[in-house]
C-alpha cells in the first residue's frame, strides 16, 4: 500500500544539457522513489505541453498540492487515476509522467514486484521482448551542423532477433563499422554524434542508405517530415528541393522499394492521415509508423484506425503524460493489430522505466538508440529483465 507523505521536485539537466524535471515521493513506510522525464526537440504539434506554464511553476504547483496525496491509498496500476484526478489540468505532461513513474516504482517496491509486473503480470509468461530499433546515423533537427546533413532525422538499424542482448551487440558492431565507412565516404565526417548519439554526416538520404544497406540488417527511417514541412511543401536542403505531397509520396515509395525499408516513421506531415493510408496500401509489409501523427493520443489513433493510416505507432509516454492514456493507446493498438514502438526522446535522462513499460505493455519494438549512457541504461534494463526470466 502506497500513501504519499512528501513530494519534492527539482530541475536536472538532460543529455542535451537542457532542464527537465526530477520528482521524488516519500511514502508512509519511509522510502523515497524518484523519476525524471525526457524531452523532445522535433515535437508534434498535437503533443500535450511538457509543463503547464514552465518547469518552475509545475514544481511550485506540486508543493501546493502535496497534502492532497496523503489522503489517497494507491495499490494498483489503475489507482494512478487518483493521481491524475488531483494533478490533471494543473501540471504539464512531463511532470505528470515523472510523478506517475515514481508512484509505479513505489507500488512495485511495496508489493515486492518488478515495475513491469505492476503493469502486466502476464508478461512473465508471454516473455515477448521488443525488437530493438537503433539510431545509427542522424540528420534533421537532431543534428546541429553548419553545413549539409540528411533531411531525414534518423536512419535506423532493426536487427531481426528476439534477444535484446544479441540485438544490442549487432547494432553496436554495425555502428562502429559505419564510422569506418563514413571516414572513407564523407570527406567532412568528424566522428561527431548528434542528440541521440547517432553519427553526424554531410551525406544525403540516398548516400546514407547506400552505406547502411551493405550491413545486411533490416533498415528503417524516421523522416520526421513535419519538421521540414512548410507552406504545403516538404523543403529539402540536401539537395535543395521542394516536394509537394505527391512528390513526397513518390520519393518515399522509391526509397522503400530500392532499399527494402521495413520501417518508415512520419513520412508525411502530422495532418496528412490520407497519404499515410495510401502508402500503407502500397506497402502492407512495411511498418508505416505514426509519431507526430498520433502523439500517443487515443483520439488521434482512433482517427488513424478509421482510415487505415498506419500499422505501427510510436509510444512516448511524455507526449501525453498519463500512463492510463498510454494503456488506452496500447489496448487500442493491440485490438487493431497496430504494432507498438516504445520510444525514448532526443533529450534523455538515465531513467530506465521506459524498458519496464515496453516489456509490461508487451511492445513490439523499443526505439532507444545504440550508444550513450542515457540510451544504454534503458537497453541494459531490458536485458536485465530478459536475464531474470531465463
Ligand atoms: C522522434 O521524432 O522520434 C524523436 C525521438 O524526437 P524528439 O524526442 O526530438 O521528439
Ligand atoms: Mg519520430
Amino acid at each position: 500500500m502506497v500513501v504519499i507523505k512528501e513530494v519534492s521536485a527539482k530541475s536536472i539537466l538532460d543529455s542535451r544539457k537542457e532542464k527537465t524535471i526530477l520528482i521524488s515521493i516519500k511514502i508512509k513506510s519511509g522510502k523515497t522513489f524518484s523519476a525524471s522525464s525526457p524531452s523532445g526537440k522535433s515535437t508534434g504539434k498535437y503533443e500535450a505541453k511538457s509543463y503547464k506554464k514552465n518547469l518552475e511553476e509545475d514544481i511550485n504547483t506540486l508543493k501546493k498540492f502535496k497534502e492532497y496525496f496523503s489522503e489517497e491509498i494507491i495499490e494498483e496500476f489503475r489507482d494512478l487515476k487518483r493521481v491524475e484526478d488531483i494533478l490533471e489540468g494543473h501540471v504539464g505532461a512531463n511532470t505528470l509522467f515523472a510523478f506517475e513513474s515514481a508512484v509505479l516504482k513505489a507500488i512495485a517496491f511495496e508489493k515486492k514486484k518488478e515495475i513491469w509486473e505492476i503493469i502486466n503480470p502476464e508478461a512473465r509468461k508471454l516473455k515477448k521482448f521488443p525488437r530493438l530499433v537503433g539510431n545509427c546515423i542522424g540528420g534533421g533537427k537532431h543534428s546541429e551542423t553548419n553545413g549539409k546533413k540528411p533531411d531525414f532525422q534518423e536512419f535506423l538499424l532493426i536487427p531481426e532477433n528476439s534477444s535484446p542482448e544479441k540485438s544490442l551487440k549487432i547494432n553496436k558492431e554495425a555502428k562502429e563499422k559505419v564510422e569506418f565507412i563514413l571516414k572513407k565516404k564523407d570527406k567532412l565526417f568528424q566522428s561527431k554524434k548528434n542528440d541521440e548519439n547517432a553519427w553526424i554526416t554531410s551525406l544525403n538520404e540516398k548516400e546514407v542508405l547506400d552505406i547502411l544497406s551493405e550491413l545486411n540488417i533490416p533498415l528503417g527511417v524516421d523522416v520526421a517530415s513535419s519538421s521540414f514541412y512548410s507552406r504545403k511543401k516538404y523543403s529539402y536542403e540536401n539537395p535543395v528541393l521542394k516536394r509537394n505531397k505527391e512528390e513526397q509520396f513518390g520519393y518515399v515509395a522509391n526509397l522503400i522499394k530500392n532499399y527494402n525499408l521495413i520501417y518508415i516513421e512520419d513520412p508525411f506531415e502530422e495532418e496528412d492521415f490520407e497519404s499515410h493510408s495510401k502508402l500503407l496500401k502500397k506497402f502492407p509489409n512495411s511498418f508505416i509508423v505514426g509519431d507526430d501523427l498520433i502523439v500517443t493520443n487515443s483520439k488521434r489513433l482512433q482517427k488513424a484506425i478509421e482510415i487505415n493510416a498506419i500499422n505501427a505507432i510510436i509510444i512516448k509516454p511524455n507526449q501525453c503524460g498519463s500512463l492510463l492514456e498510454v494503456k488506452r493507446v496500447c489496448e487500442m493498438a493491440k485490438e487493431n493489430n497496430i504494432k507498438m514502438v516504445f520510444s525514448h526522446r532526443s533529450g534523455e535522462t538515465e531513467e530506465t522505466i521506459l524498458a519496464d513499460l515496453a516489456f509490461g505493455f508487451q511492445a513490439d519494438f523499443l526505439k532507444c538508440g545504440i550508444t550513450g549512457k542515457e540510451r544504454e541504461a534503458k537497453i541494459k534494463r531490458l536485458i536485465e529483465i530478459e536475464k531474470s526470466l531465463k
